[in-house]
């Protein structure tokens, strides 16, 4: 078995081999190795529950691939709605022709992953079609986690609180086009693709009012929903924003907003300003938040951005699509 074929995705034997001669290997676990038509999970108190697609190409990418995205994208979304990641399903659907080897890099990603966000694959299902141009992988993803405290109430955010990005903005969508080839020049920029969860097992929930990652749209897109639902406004202070200076210089030499750009490893937190000290100096101790920072607080209005010189721009909802298929 050197590529996937068609008959991989038939139900029939060409789909056993698939699922355990490939796929149970990396992802096997007392609940996937039953192969039921549901998975029987013991589960008790409030949930959340959410699910994504990845079709980000190329599906291998400095800093990840689509096997870690899919884990850690889902895992995110959980983690910061206000709960402890436990369960996913994971669904493939691939081309034929696609490598063998390749696919289990990916699953062999999906599994370390996993062990590092402590979620277990508890279902999933694979679907061959067929292919009109390069091969490629699609994952689909849902994810469940008990729910610990509501992140995502947006009455509970007050003005006067402080907005504090988790890590620096713009690695993930800057790297994903890079190896894409659509700078002229080369650059070491990776993906900042990591497992969020980690910020609220280590300082729990105390002084965090609200939460959210700032994937596709940036920062920029986050704060404005935010803003819309809460009927609040943020102001950002342009030098607090925490940049890497690679990330710094090919955004402005090809024109890109930081604010605008994909992150996979980035929590913006609105903190009640009495706990925001406390808590950015216990984040900049994890690995995943060394350069955390505080970017700015809420307040009437839209949302802002104030440069050092005291001026004052609009932050828009970045509109179009900037970046394809960058998860
Ligand atoms: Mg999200």
């Amino acid at each position: 078995m050197s590529i996937v074929k068609l008959s991989h995705g038939s139900g029939g034997l060409g789909s056993n081999k698939l699922i355990n001669e490939v796929i149970l290997k990396y992802l096997g676990n007392e609940f996937l190795n039953e192969l039921r038509d549901a998975a029987k999970l013991d589960v008790s108190g409030k949930l959340a529950f959410t699910t994504d697609s990845f079709v980000v190409s190329p599906e291998f990418f400095p800093g990840g691939d689509i096997g870690k995205l899919s884990v850690f994208g889902t895992c995110n979304d959980l983690a910061v709605s206000g709960a402890v990641p436990a369960y996913l399903s994971l669904s493939f659907i691939i081309s034929e022709g696609y490598k063998i080897i390749d696919l289990e890099k990916i699953l062999q990603s999906v599994s370390d992953s996993a062990k590092i966000a402590d979620v277990l694959v508890v279902c999933g299902d694979t679907k061959v079609v067929e292919r009109t141009g390069e091969p490629f992988i699609y994952l689909n993803t849902a994810g469940v986690g008990k729910l610990v405290k509501d992140l995502n109430d947006y009455p509970s955010i007050a003005e006067g609180d402080r907005v504090i990005l988790s890590s620096d903005i713009g690695r993930h969508g800057m790297a994903v086009m890079a190896v894409r080839g659509e700078f002229p020049i080369e650059t070491s920029i990776k993906s900042d693709c990591c497992n969020l969860y980690d910020i609220f097992k280590n300082l729990g929930y105390e002084g965090i009012r609200f939460a959210r990652d700032a994937t596709r749209g940036g920062v920029a897109a986050v704060l404005n929903e935010i803003s819309d639902k809460s009927g609040l406004g943020f102001e950002l202070y342009e030098s607090a924003i925490p940049v890497a200076e690679d990330v710094k210089n090919f955004c402005e030499f090809f024109g890109f907003d930081p604010l605008v750009v994909a992150n996979e490893g980035v929590a913006v937190l609105i903190c009640d300003k009495n706990f925001s000290d406390k808590i950015l100096k216990s984040m900049t101790g994890l690995d995943i938040c060394r350069n955390a920072a505080e970017v700015g607080i809420v307040k009437n209005g839209g949302v802002v951005l104030k440069n050092s010189f005291g001026g004052i721009r609009n932050v828009e909802i970045p509109s179009g699509e900037l970046l394809p298929r960058i998860c």
